[in-house]
């Protein structure tokens, strides 16, 4: 089988083009919506983001901005910055940089941003949504796996889906959202004994882990589509979570990195923020 390989920049081009037309909307009523992105010391890695971030929102008239807090911040700074931006009526989606230091591993941000600029879905209130099947801001990496799923017409309903890994940003959320879509839905982490006899049981196979070429051929049944999210940095360059070249030679669909579900992710991210900004004033 030849797998259809998904092309996550083309797909994220169009989600981008929809945008442009309703933030042209936007600003014709004075209204730009505004991303806060915040960062805790410097990171190199973290900057880099915000500027791909920036490049893709430009054209499309998002305004992306850093809040650069010291890597010394105390938990009621940061807390206090967030409640801030959080009031701040120009500001429309709030992302902090993640994994926060040790230090900072209490501050309630899942409390103090605001639901609506909750543009991740780290809060109670957009987890809480999401369990019970309700609208809200979605975590963006989980929102853009169900978006390409459409994209490409995988059927959902009745399919048994496994996911590998369950962190409340990717595994857990994807998991919830293909459960809603009536999947059977089985989620592996790393205490699962044998997962390469549930993942081979796998109709759709999400991969969330962070450890390259954990999924290997074998591990795989013919016709699977198959979803990767890990971003692992080998000495062969951006990797994900599944050898590519041998899992796309069984697959009827499969996500490459880079290239899939990163620049989806992106757009899907930016889609809540404009979405934010056109609840501005309801
Ligand atoms: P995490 O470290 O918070 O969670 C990893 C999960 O995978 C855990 O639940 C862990 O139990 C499980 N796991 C790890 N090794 C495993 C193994 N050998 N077998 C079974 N389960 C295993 O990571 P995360 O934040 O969910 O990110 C996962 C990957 O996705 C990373 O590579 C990250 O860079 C990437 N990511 C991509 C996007 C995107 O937009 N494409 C967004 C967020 C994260």
């Amino acid at each position: 089988m030849t797998a259809q390989v998904v092309d996550g920049r083309s797909i994220a081009n169009e989600i981008l083009l929809d945008l442009r037309g309703r933030v042209h909307t936007l600003h014709r009523k004075s209204v730009t919506p505004c991303l806060v992105f915040v960062t805790i010391g410097a990171s190199p890695p973290a900057q880099m983001y915000v500027h791909r971030l920036e490049r893709l929102a430009e054209p499309v008239g998002v305004r992306v901005r850093t809040c650069m807090l010291d890597d010394a911040v105390s938990v009621n700074e940061l807390e206090h910055q967030i409640s801030v931006l959080s009031a701040d009526e120009t500001v429309d989606g709030v992302l902090v940089q993640m994994p926060l230091p040790e230090s900072l591993l209490n501050a309630r941000l899942s409390t103090l941003i605001y639901p609506r600029k909750d543009v991740d879905g780290i809060t109670v209130h957009n987890a809480g949504r999401l369990y019970l099947g309700q609208s809200g801001q979605l975590p963006s990496t989980a929102a853009a796996m169900m978006h390409i799923l459409d994209h490409c017409d995988v059927r959902i309903s009745g399919s048994h889906a496994v996911v590998v890994g369950r962190s409340n940003v990717v595994g857990h959320p994807i998991a919830e959202l293909l459960l809603h879509r009536d999947a059977t839905v089985t989620v592996a982490h790393r205490k699962t004994r044998k997962l390469a006899e549930l993942t081979r049981q796998a109709n759709i196979l999400v991969v969330a882990a962070g450890e390259p070429a954990l999924i290997q051929p074998d591990m795989v049944s013919e016709g699977v589509v198959i979803l990767d999210a890990g971003i692992n940095v080998t000495p062969a360059g951006l990797r994900g979570d599944v050898q590519f070249e041998g899992c796309s030679a069984k697959a009827s669909v499969i996500t490459p990195v880079p290239g899939g579900i990163g620049p989806v992710t992106n757009a899907v991210l930016l889609r809540g923020v404009v979405r934010s900004a056109e609840h501005r004033h309801v």
